[in-house]
């Protein structure tokens, strides 16, 4: 969870003129599996079940530099961050493409822990209060037990409530941002009497798998237990998408909502 928490912090989101990133080697990096490793690779990882395009690019109207799809300018960062989901201020910095694999894990960890405490800590927290009859018999006074009791309570359940809807965001192929544009686009497509869809979804098993590089491309599931480092699947500027679909469906050329509608 720790690991976690300072990978988010210390891992840069990935700004989109910054130079391709190379993958690290070292103790702390996950292992591909070895179907991947033998497998000579040329940057993006193709398979035969997933398609994988090259973004579309478009100039942002703030900083004025290209960027691919699904990218995104920070008013806080002034970059532009490739597949910027928000600017956390909890880690005073953006989670994007490179930190969003540890910025899930860590709240999962965190809701899981917290969770533990709350439930395993609920007979102390009891005698505490004094309402077992039991007597207060720990060298830390039952005040601060009681606070920290509190504390975990209230973090295991918002944490747990942001996690979910996190992971259901990435189950339907969808950044933060993506959500809100998404559901905007969804309206739009309604009143044409059209269905929005998104072309970055590939079914709610298939986003997780990539979203956490675990597919038979990328790396085993075991990682996902361990405090590694980890690429994502893609570069920023290629993205899979379903067959077929260059774009999403049910929408149309200039209705793509800009940085200045998000805000
Ligand atoms: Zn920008
Ligand atoms: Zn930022």
């Amino acid at each position: 969870m720790f690991a976690h928490y300072f990978y988010v912090c210390t891992i840069s989101p990935g700004f989109v003129e910054d130079p391709p990133r190379q993958p690290g080697t070292g103790l702390l990096w996950a292992k591909k599996r070895q179907s991947a490793r033998n497998r000579a690779l040329t940057g993006i990882r193709w398979s035969d079940d997933i398609q994988i395009v090259k973004a579309s690019v478009s100039r942002c109207r703030r900083c004025g530099i290209m960027r691919p799809e699904r990218s995104h300018h920070c008013r806080i960062c002034n970059r532009c961050v490739l597949k910027y989901d928000h600017h956390c201020p909890g880690i005073n910095q953006c989670v994007g493409l490179y930190n969003e694999r540890h910025f899930v894990l860590f709240l999962v960890w965190l809701s899981i822990a917290t969770t533990c405490f709350t439930l395993s800590g609920w007979p102390r927290a009891m005698d505490a209060l004094g309402w077992n009859g039991g007597l207060w018999t720990y060298y830390s006074p039952p005040v601060a037990f009681l606070l920290v009791y509190i504390l975990s309570v209230v973090l295991s359940l918002a944490v747990t409530i942001m996690i979910t809807w996190h992971l259901w965001g990435i189950a339907s192929g969808e950044t933060s941002v993506e959500s809100q544009d998404h559901e905007h686009y969804r309206k739009v497509a309604q009143g044409r009497g059209e269905t929005f869809i998104n072309s970055f979804d590939l079914g709610k098993w298939k986003n997780l798998e990539l979203f956490f590089n675990v597919g038979m491309d990328g790396y085993p599931l075991y990682t996902l237990l361990l405090p590694l480092k980890a690429e994502p699947y893609t570069d920023g500027r290629h993205w899979a998408r379903r067959p077929g679909f260059e774009h999403h469906l049910g929408l149309r050329e200039g209705e793509e909502l800009t940085d200045e509608d998000d805000e």
